[in-house]
């Protein structure tokens, strides 16, 4: 069967790409699975919303209790003013009444001045993810389409050389198939050795010239005495 190391020797080569090819696909299409970076920027975004939204609804609550302290205090003011209540001891307790509705409104706003200034400080905070999470977007849209152009080119390579791969093992026996599959799987993906100048190039140790003659007219599997590796002489 002549040829048939050469054949035997073109598939390893196929092998070698395809298992290359394979291997880039698949660190591609891990790429892919991987958003990682958006998730964290949008989790920031969605932590930074509500931690705004807290802080309005504190605002709000305080503003609420301003305006009931100031309906109060316009109340009493009226009352107080107003000339209908004449007893000094009951206007004695009104003034104090109002005094400490004064300062309680007092401190209520100045809570409130705190507050909004957090407020401030959080949105600039929420506007700074946010331009973070559509830049993140952004870099992951244009990565993601070169991902899916590289996937496509690896797979249309890949399905290449499978055909090549078919087509080449057509010309191997069964048997010699098997003796090549099994070696390389023992021999880290080479089976098959080049013979270069009477050296095997699989393990560098010398070979018969016996042998030598039986590798090149390559019509049958010469193992190398050493390393067991099929020889193939070019
Ligand atoms: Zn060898």
């Amino acid at each position: 069967m002549a040829g048939t190391v050469e054949a035997i020797y073109r598939l390893q080569s196929i092998d070698a790409e395809i298992d290359e090819k394979r291997e880039s696909l698949s660190s591609v299409e891990a790429e892919l699975a991987n958003n990682e970076d958006v998730l964290v920027a949008s989790e920031a975004v969605r932590a930074s919303e509500e931690t705004v939204r807290e802080l309005r609804s504190r605002l709000r609550s305080l503003e609420l209790d301003v305006e009931g302290v100031s309906s109060k205090i316009a109340a009493n003011e009226s009352a107080l003013y107003g000339g209908e209540v004449t007893n000094p001891k009951e206007l004695a307790g009104m003034e104090q009444e109002l005094d400490y509705l004064r300062r309680r409104r007092t401190a209520v706003e100045d809570d409130m001045l705190v507050l909004m200034g957090e407020v401030e400080a959080q949105e600039e905070k929420l506007q700074a993810a946010q331009g973070l999470l559509s830049r993140t977007e952004r870099r992951w849209r244009t990565a993601q389409s070169e991902l899916v152009k590289d996937a496509e080119e690896l797979r249309s390579r890949l399905a290449t050389l499978e055909a090549e791969r078919k087509e080449t093992a057509r010309g191997v026996s069964e048997g010699n198939l098997a003796v090549y599959e099994s070696l390389r799987r023992q021999k880290g993906g080479q089976a098959v050795a080049l013979l270069d100048d009477g050296v095997c190039q699989g393990c560098r140790v010398a070979v018969p010239t016996s042998l030598v003659q039986r590798v090149r007219r390559g019509s049958e599997l010469v193992h190398c005495g050493s390393c067991q590796r099929v020889l193939y002489s070019r």
